[in-house]
């Protein structure tokens, strides 16, 4: 590794974590015990309306119970703190206004109304309304308005967002250690906010990259749901005239079930009266088991652990399935995650735990009879 191994998890305080949740926890730190790196614990509480409270003490818990232990982050402190998105905000503001010296950014004052109408027109045009090259210098931007009536709506306190300014028609692209290449084509993408100044707080978009960049961090390993937006934020990265991590994102967690109405919960059948079956993302909406429920149910934290390893990733050279959390240090091995979305089966997990439970009984049998 060319730098110290520096990996975060970075979970937002909207609720306790799921199995997927877990997974990406349980993988950077293995990652970081493996190459004697360190393990960052981020918390990401930048939107307010999904801010759950309880939701943090909850993920500590959670993590501390699995035996995923923080080297810096939130609840242990450390050379970059605060590790709490929500204490950083003069940090975020500070650097979003370099993007805007710099003309990568701009302000804009459209009020959430006008935006509204933006959208129904293009709506009644048949076509999708995308903040871009094509409008942003004819709306109520700094591009747009004179310098003067830029600064009188600042400081008269209008409210303002500050967007990035997405080139037009440019080539972007990443490289991911699971994925491989990926490309994007700036044209199709649109003018992200970062910033805003309603509730003086950065977006994801913005935050992510200042932490990333500032906490030093070398990999970033997540969930898959954030690969269509990597190649944006090297453009991000490019705008700051910083060095992107290496990127890892992790296949989604999947469960098989049966097609089910929104509202009721119900199967739907097919026209012979048979349930449908699916593939499709685990989701506690569906009642699908949560992490918490794992644990309410008392699956033995070995066999959690044991198993979730094992959804997305596989050991080299061994058929062996069963594994310590200090065996997993010794051997996990970021080559061996899968790019394929990997499937939680009940079953197999209570199998995992019937296991672990029998060879409680036969360690323990030994002393039993000495
Ligand atoms: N806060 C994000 C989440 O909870 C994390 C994304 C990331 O790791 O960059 O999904």
């Amino acid at each position: 590794m060319e730098r110290p191994v520096r990996v975060r998890f970075a979970p937002s305080p909207t609720g306790p974590l799921h199995i997927g949740g877990v997974r990406t926890a349980l993988y950077n730190y293995l990652f970081a015990r493996r190459h004697k790196g360190t393990m960052i614990l981020r918390i990401e509480d930048t939107d307010s309306q999904r801010f759950v409270p309880g939701a943090e003490d909850y993920i500590l818990e959670s993590l501390k119970w699995c035996g995923i232990e923080i080297d810096e982050g939130v609840g242990v402190g450390g050379p970059h703190a605060p590790y709490r998105q929500s204490e950083r905000r003069e940090i975020y503001l500070k650097y979003a206004l370099r993007l805007v010296d710099a003309g990568w950014a701009y302000y804009a004052f459209d009020t959430a109304e006008e935006l509204d109408a933006l959208r129904r027109e293009a709506e009644a045009r048949g076509e999708a309304f995308a903040y871009n090259y094509a409008v942003r210098e004819k709306l109520a931007t700094s591009l747009a308005l004179p310098a003067e009536e830029v600064k009188a709506r600042l400081d008269r306190g209008d409210q303002w967002v500050i967007r990035f300014r997405m080139p037009e028609n440019q080539t972007v692209e990443m490289d991911d250690l699971i994925r491989g290449h990926v490309e994007v084509n700036t044209s199709t993408l649109d003018d992200k906010v970062l910033y805003k100044s309603a509730d003086a707080l950065p977006t994801y978009h913005l935050a992510n990259i200042v932490d990333d960049h500032l906490m030093a961090i070398s990999h970033v390993m997540r969930g898959t749901e954030y690969l269509s937006s990597a190649p944006k934020y090297n453009l991000l990265y490019e705008a700051f005239g910083w060095k992107p991590p290496i990127y890892l994102h992790l296949p989604p967690v999947m469960i098989e079930s049966v097609l089910k109405d929104k509202e009721t919960k119900q199967p739907i059948l097919d026209e012979n009266g048979n349930e449908q079956p699916i593939v499709r993302k685990l989701s506690k909406r569906w009642g699908d088991p949560s992490f918490e429920d794992l644990l309410q149910k008392g699956y033995l934290k070995e066999a959690i652990i044991n198993y979730i390893a094992l959804l997305g990733w596989a050991p080299k050279d061994t058929n062996e399935e069963f594994f310590s959390m200090d065996d997993l240090i010794r051997i996990f091995d970021e080559n061996g995650i899968n790019k394929s979305p990997s499937i939680f089966d009940t079953n197999k997990l209570t199998w995992f735990n019937a296991e672990y439970i029998l060879s409680l009984i036969h360690i323990s049998e030994p002393t039993r009879h000495a």
